[in-house]
């Protein structure tokens, strides 16, 4: 079998490295800077990119160069990377650590290639230590990484570079690592191979964590109110619409319920608007808190909301009402008080402007006989 040169395959790690060190630090510069952690992935493949260089100039660089520095850099830019995702999920730390093992590790490559030679031992040394940010990356991936793709791709990536290292690891103790990088045996061409594809699947994963994150984001805000984070008037009403076509087969429908509270002008007139705001941040805690798990609150507009409750009948659809009644004045300071009207579907004819007329008009009832009450229509 003829066995690749691993100086080309380093020449294409390199190339790689530089190409994703590209797209990542764009996304960096135009992704919300709510995305934490795209600066650590862009600086991973920058530091595999030099520590490619530095590897390729053996023979003309100094070993310092070419041996010490280019093994550090391999290995802080695996950290980077690692960092990088810690950031990403919002996590601090990781830094100290592993830093201070790069730089223990820098001191100790110095030692085996100027004044006690070895390159088994180095090599061992070497692999051990990127084994371990690996695993370390690979733990903290699965304990808080969440089922989504990009994420589960990264992990595989991982646990199959972390295999070939063992196997190189195996072959070092076993005395067939070779006695140089660049010499053309299967084992180099399999490490140097799959360092290729990991730098390259590695920044892939990174990007696609990024857009996944952002997308989410983009979903978030394009289907939530920002003051108080329910649902808004378009995503709730597209809910209804749902709702409205699954009860026509299964013949139960929702009940709906619009609700304003009362004289809240009156709030923002005498204790400020940013009062006002924290009362309905207030309410719509309160209000989650006493809904079941399938309905659904939206903020229909200003002071106005909108509740979707799935398969409900006039009287559970009252119950629930009196529950909002009870948990919106229970005694705190953001309380409030407010008028509710609620309407159930009529069968099969019904649609979601008439239900919203009814609501409506039951709504109009509550506040015309004295607010702080429930009517329906
Ligand atoms: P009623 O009992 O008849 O419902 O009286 P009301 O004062 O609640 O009704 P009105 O429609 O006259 O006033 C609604 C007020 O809600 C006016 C508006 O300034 C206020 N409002 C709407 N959106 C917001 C918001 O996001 N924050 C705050 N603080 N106030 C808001
Ligand atoms: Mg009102
Ligand atoms: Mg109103």
């Amino acid at each position: 079998m003829t066995n690749l040169d691993p100086r080309s395959l380093i020449a294409m790690a390199g190339f790689m490295a530089a190409l994703m060190a590209v797209v990542l630090y764009f996304m960096r510069r135009y992704y919300p800077p709510s995305i934490q952690g795209i600066g650590y992935w862009t600086a991973a493949p920058l530091m595999w990119l030099v520590a490619t260089v530095l590897f390729s100039g053996r023979g003309a660089f100094p070993d310092l160069l070419s041996l010490v520095a280019a093994n550090t850099l391999l290995l802080l830019g695996t950290i980077a990377y690692y960092i990088g995702c810690r950031r990403f999920l919002g996590h601090g730390g990781g830094w100290r650590l592993w830093g201070g093992i790069a730089a223990l590790s820098a001191l100790l490559f110095t030692w085996l290639t100027y004044g006690h030679p070895n390159y088994p031992l180095r090599l061992g040394i070497f692999t051990v230590l990127m084994i371990g940010v690996y695993a370390a990356n690979l733990r903290f991936l699965l304990r808080h990484g969440g089922k989504r793709f990009p994420v589960r791709l990264v992990e595989v990536v991982l646990v199959l570079h972390v295999a070939v290292l063992l196997v190189r690891l195996a072959s070092t103790l076993v005395g067939k690592a070779g006695s140089d990088l660049m010499e053309p045996s299967l084992y180099q061409t399999l490490y140097v191979g799959a360092y290729v594809l990991t730098v390259l699947m590695l920044s892939i994963g990174a990007v696609l964590m990024a857009t996944d994150r952002l997308t989410t984001e983009l979903q978030h805000l394009a289907t939530h109110d920002a003051l108080t984070h329910t649902l808004n008037r378009r995503a709730l009403l597209e809910r209804f619409e749902d709702e409205l076509a699954r009860c026509a087969r299964t013949g139960r429908g929702p009940a709906m319920m619009m609700l304003d509270l009362d004289h809240f002008k009156t709030v923002n007139d005498t204790q400020g608007h940013q009062h006002g705001d924290a009362v309905l941040v207030h309410f719509v805690q309160r209000t989650q808190a006493v809904l079941r798990r399938a309905d659904r609150l939206g903020r229909y507009g200003g002071e106005e909301f909108m509740v979707l409750l799935p398969e409900t009948s006039a009287q559970d659809a009252q119950a629930v009402a009196q529950r909002i009644h009870a948990a919106a004045t229970s005694g705190h300071a953001l309380d409030c008080q407010l008028s509710i009207g609620v309407t159930t579907w009529h069968g099969p004819g019904d649609t979601l402007d008439a239900m919203l007329a009814r609501a409506d008009k039951a709504l109009y009832q509550a506040k015309a006989q004295g607010r702080n009450q429930t009517c329906a229509a």
